[in-house]
């Protein structure tokens, strides 16, 4: 009989060593490349669910195969890199020869890996791989100096023997950041081919990725740690130079709730609680369910070009928090 834990129920049960991570059972279930690579995919997905669905560890009887669901996975990022289209800007570049709105070739970087000890207390301590670049442009961005800065590039052999290392020193989960991890999914597709531990994947997303990535990443992914900036298309484009947010990223969470468990963030921005913060948790509240485990955020300072923005140029006041508060709490029970 397994026992409760926490919301993320599955992802604790990861962590007592009662189900495997799905990107363990993706490993080890046999593919073949086939006439068309995503006709395969949909395919072994079927096979995938049926395993993951079953929740229990017999997946580590079987041996890993000269290739496995993981490496078709790989190979299908490999052709989409293409035409890019790994979120809905959909730029449609050959990033083997130039770089998108992300700035993002092929190769990936990161800035910093660590044991992170501030995030939601069911994550801590978190081993955090902070990726660099981003699909948004936020101009209250206050990371930019780190995100775009090539600090070092990724060796997908070594950083996931640094992810097993971690996993020894106390990591409760792997931890995809940035910046934002969807522009380098090919890459920690990679990185987790070498990873041997039993560790929960968090996705820490902009969740504004397409529906073609979310379909081949969703099956490694146990947790998605997503930000819900906006509560409208309008706000996003101003403040992130990014189109049709609300469809794309209730789309994506509405499917993220699907395939794996969900921690939701919200930053609240000055002048932002009506217009953004209560359409935020309203939506969540009646899409994905009053228990979601949701991070109402009050650390939002003007970081970079936010000085430009009358209205966001300053840090919260008082009444705002009061107010996020009191209607976060009115649609919402599992509030971090
Ligand atoms: S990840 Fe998005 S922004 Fe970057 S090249 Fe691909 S489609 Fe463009």
């Amino acid at each position: 009989m397994l026992s409760v834990v926490l919301d993320l129920e599955r992802y604790g049960f990861i962590n007592q060593g009662l189900l495997p991570p799905k990107f363990q059972i993706v490993k080890r279930i046999e593919a073949e490349k086939g006439d068309s690579l995503i006709d395969s995919h949909r395919e072994i997905k079927m096979e995938f669910l049926k395993v993951w669905r079953k929740e229990d560890m017999s997946v580590f009887d079987e041996k890993i195969p000269e290739y496995s669901f993981l490496d078709l996975k790989i190979d299908i990022l490999g052709e989409m890199l293409k035409e890019c289209i790994f979120c809905e800007r959909r730029c449609g570049v050959n990033r083997y020869e130039r770089m998108g709105f992300c700035k993002c070739g092929v190769e990936s970087y990161y800035s910093s890996e660590f044991l992170h000890f501030g995030e939601e207390p069911e994550l801590v301590p978190s081993h955090t791989i902070f990726f660099n670049r981003c699909t948004f442009a936020c101009v209250f961005c206050q990371n930019h100096d780190i995100v775009y800065h090539d600090d070092r590039a990724v060796n997908p052999k070594e950083l996931g023997m640094i992810v097993d290392i971690r996993r020894k020193q106390g990591s409760r989960n792997v931890n995809f950041v940035g910046g934002n991890p969807d522009q380098h999914a090919h890459t920690v597709l990679k990185i987790l081919k070498h990873v041997s531990s039993n560790i929960p994947v968090v996705w820490n997303s902009n969740m504004y990725h397409s529906m073609e990535l979310s379909e081949i990443v969703e099956d490694v992914v146990d947790v998605w740690l997503g930000d819900f900036k906006y509560g409208n298309s309008r706000c996003a484009e101003k403040y992130s130079k990014v189109r049709d947010y609300f469809r794309v990223v209730t789309r994506n969470f509405s499917r993220a709730r699907e395939h794996g468990e969900l921690l939701v963030r919200h930053l609240v921005m000055p002048e932002h609680v009506e217009c953004c913060t209560e359409k935020v948790v309203r939506w969540v509240s009646e899409n994905l369910g009053r228990d979601v485990r949701f991070n109402l955020m009050f650390q939002y300072w003007p970081a970079y070009k936010a000085s430009e923005y009358p209205e966001i140029s300053r840090r919260l006041n008082s009444r705002e928090m009061k107010r996020a508060m009191e209607i976060a709490s009115l649609y919402l029970d599992n509030l971090v």
